[in-house]
């Protein structure tokens, strides 16, 4: 596994990802130190046309966030899931929503 920070630049910040051939394990977010561990690895993390740097793989050997899971949404979009809370507009407008169904 290796750290990679992002230097592509444009409408790429540089995140942290942390990376394991070609999944996409982890990434911590620009100007953050808490790392976000994806439920399932991301496979086949596109790496074309981007630029990279090694970065601090000590970010992610910190302890992880205590009980919120990031999920990915069926556009895409990125959530954080806890026992009680998730980022997505449907817990927004509902107070409930399928990511947390999901959660276990
Ligand atoms: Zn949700």
């Amino acid at each position: 596994m290796q750290a990679l920070v992002e230097t592509t630049g444009g409408q790429f910040p540089a995140h942290t990802y942390l990376v394991d051939g070609t999944n996409l394990i982890a990434y911590v977010k620009k100007g953050e130190t808490e790392a976000f561990y994806f439920k399932n690895p991301i496979k086949g993390f596109d790496k074309r046309g981007r630029k990279f740097e090694p970065g601090n793989i000590n970010l992610f050997t910190q302890k992880k966030a205590s009980n919120a899971n990031t999920v990915i949404g069926s556009s895409g979009q990125v959530y954080t899931v806890t026992e009680d809370s998730c980022t997505c507009p449907g817990f927004t407008y509902r107070g409930s929503c399928k990511h947390m169904v999901k959660h276990d």
